[in-house]
């Protein structure tokens, strides 16, 4: 079945409007399975040489120490994955019996070794047998068919030897490394993911082994979330004997506050619609670091009120097409809505609105010469609630104040009110002609004639649908699918109120306040049901952080840029260099290049296909040496580490994409 043939078919999910878990068939990795009743598990990859026993087995031991249910090491050829017995020997002895997975790509010889020691194999089906040359390849029908057998004939001995030892396995597709084969057929989409995965899954069903996994990753949340939705959805109508766990990722999330972000906006949009069974966060962090991440965003969904179905207000089913991106179509009004930009409000109902103040939401004044400087993510609006702000704001700049006041200012060029509700919105004395935010405690509210009909004529309303509790992401969804159902075109913002979890305390409060958000509002930022974004938390939560909040959950979902993008690995057993040291000098020397993308990628092996969505990449080549692509163009290759830093830079500046730092 292929992607036009799923229109009629557009259920991935169990129910859109309760959090369920998908039903997987459960699948044995050592003695820790994953998917069927099993909670969601949390994995992820060692970074030490796999020749080096001594220090794999201790960075194991402390990944394990940190919650980690899998431990993946890399096996680059046969002797790596030889070295898998003596590392497996060691941590049994220290009494480590954590499942190991030997991580696979081009080499079938070392995954046949590896699969009979460790408990899991994972294969990139992108380059297990197949290429990546970036070309483009003309097949007909016989040829492509010729293409799969081949394949079949590289990839079934490995079935074999995984059924007769009991061994896992994971058909991991990377949306960066799909082979020039796929690529030639069904171009760089999440359905060429999807074919790519079930092309080898359909290899192991016809060999009666049914004991594998799948995931989809990318560097984007919006094509991993829609690869993993479209796999789900396949799976669900028969594509495959059963309906298998996946393993969920958003890969080369990068590090810091950006990577976590990333990885909490693609894993929980997922996560929240019941698609996963277990979770690796690719952080280029030590791996220890990524456990505590994972955990945060998995507690995040086990609330058991998220479980509460909530009443639909129009039987739509499912009114947007989940595999693909398109924005919610709204009507533009004032700066919101239509094609614009998504906007941010820095609610300021909580404390005074000063001018030191707002330099924490990206607006500087300076007395001297009486100015104002703005950050790109300088907010949109400042909401003051019931104060008056007793400057002039920035240009471009406006406020928004509780509806009582604004109807009393002797000024409101430069302002608009908030209502409290629809009915004191209609019942108004004085509304604006531009602009009335209106808030919606309760999406029912949406689904009454007269308020049906009076947001279908009105167009100067953008509604404020708030929503708090433990699973917020339904209630939005519920109104929005609504809007769409009854032809309203109001903008949308989304207003979250951001709790960090309790039961995670020993975590910095900004990272989980920033988790959970990216955890929740994930989901209808990649669907484009977004219009603004206007987050709040509890009386002392620094400005800052929401204001950097609010503009990295935009970037992350590329709805809004506002700084340099990083996609950068992990590092593994194959890197060439130290990623978190070149990672953070790359970054002190790029991050004022608004809207750039630079892949950093440990090797040249899986390095330039995994970085497919970056503009500029640093790759690592071999010991002490560098290449550099412009997108998927090698441009300079066998660059000395200690030069290559400026020879990036170098080629920033000749696509005239450099600017100086301010
Ligand atoms: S790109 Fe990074 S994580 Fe991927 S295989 Fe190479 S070194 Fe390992």
């Amino acid at each position: 079945m292929l992607l036009h043939e799923l229109d009629t078919c557009k259920r991935y999910c169990t129910d859109l409007l309760r959090y369920r878990r998908l039903e997987t068939r459960e699948v044995a990795i050592g003695d820790v399975p994953v998917g069927g009743p099993h909670p969601i598990r949390i994995q992820s990859m060692t970074t030490t040489d796999t020749m080096d026993t001594a220090g794999t087995v201790a960075q194991t031991l402390r990944m394990v120490a940190a919650g980690c249910e899998y431990v993946r090491i890399t096996a680059p050829s046969k002797k790596e994955a030889e070295n898998l017995a003596v590392i497996k020997a060691e941590l049994r002895r220290q009494g480590c019996h954590v499942p190991l997975v030997a991580d696979i790509h081009f080499t079938p010889n070392a995954a046949e070794t590896a699969a009979r020691i460790v408990e899991k194999v994972r294969v990139n089906p992108g380059n297990y047998a197949d290429k990546k040359k970036f070309e483009h390849i003309e097949y007909t029908d016989s040829s492509y068919q010729a293409e799969l057998e081949r394949i079949d004939e590289r990839f079934r001995p490995l079935v074999a030897i995984c059924k007769e030892y009991g061994t896992a396995m994971r058909i991991g597709t990377n949306h960066g490394s799909l082979s020039d084969r796929i690529l030639s057929r069904y171009g760089d989409t999440p359905e060429g993911m999807v074919e790519s995965a079930l092309e080898f899954a359909r290899i192991c069903e016809d060999a009666g082994y049914y004991n594998f996994v799948f995931s989809m990753k990318a560097s984007n949340p919006q094509v991993m979330v829609q690869a993993y939705r479209l796999l789900a959805a396949r799976m669900l109508a028969g594509a495959t004997r059963h309906v298998y766990p996946l393993h969920v990722g958003v890969t080369e999330a990068g590090d810091g506050q950006d990577g976590r972000i990333k990885s909490a906006m693609g894993i929980g949009a997922l996560l929240a619609d019941g698609l996963g069974d277990t979770i690796r966060v690719s952080l280029t962090e030590p791996p220890e670091a990524e456990m505590p991440v994972g955990r945060i965003i998995r507690d995040h969904f086990v609330h058991p009120v998220r479980k509460t179905p909530h009443p639909p207000l129009a039987d739509v089913g499912l009114p947007i097409d989940p595999y693909s991106f398109s924005r919610r179509h709204t009507q533009p009004v004032y700066n919101l809505g239509g094609e614009q930009l998504p906007r941010v409000i820095a609610d300021f109902s909580d404390a005074p609105v000063t001018l030191e103040a707002l330099t924490a939401v990206g607006h500087t004044y300076w007395p001297e010469p009486d100015k104002w400087s703005m950050a790109d993510t300088g907010v949109d609006y400042v909401y003051a609630g019931p104060r008056e702000i007793p400057f002039m704001l920035p240009t471009g700049t406006k406020a928004l104040y509780d509806a009582a006041l604004w109807a009393v200012l002797p000024e409101r060029m430069h302002s608009y009110p908030v209502f409290a509700s629809l009915d004191d919105y209609a019942h108004a004395e004085r509304t604006s002609e531009v602009l009335n935010l209106v808030r919606v405690g309760s999406p029912a509210v949406l689904s009454t004639a007269a308020n049906t009909a009076l947001l279908q004529r009105d167009s100067t309303v953008v509604l404020v649908l708030e929503a708090s509790g433990p699973h917020p992401m339904l209630v939005w969804r519920n109104a929005l699918l609504g809007l769409i159902a009854h032809s309203i075109h109001c903008p949308v913002v989304l207003k979250a109120h951001l709790e960090p979890a309790t039961h995670v305390s020993e975590e910095r409060a900004d990272h989980c306040l920033q988790l959970a958000a990216a955890s929740d509002l994930g989901l209808p930022l990649v669907d484009g049901l977004v219009d603004s974004l206007w987050l709040t938390a509890a009386p002392g939560t620094p400005k800052r952080l929401l204001n950097d909040t609010a503009f990295g959950l935009l970037q992350a979902a590329r709805l809004r840029t506002t700084k340099t993008e990083y996609i950068s690995c992990p590092s593994c057993g194959r890197t060439l260099f130290d990623l978190q040291d070149t990672t953070a000098m790359i970054r002190a020397r790029t991050e004022h290049l608004k809207g750039v993308k630079i892949g950093i990628m440990g090797c040249i092996v899986n390095g330039p296909g995994e970085m497919a969505d970056a503009d500029y990449g640093y790759v690592g080549a071999g010991p002490g040496i560098i290449s550099l692509w412009k997108g998927k163009t090698q441009v300079k290759g066998k660059v000395p580490t200690d030069k290559a830093v400026d020879e990036l830079i170098s080629l920033i500046r000749e696509d005239g994409r450099w600017v100086e730092p301010s």
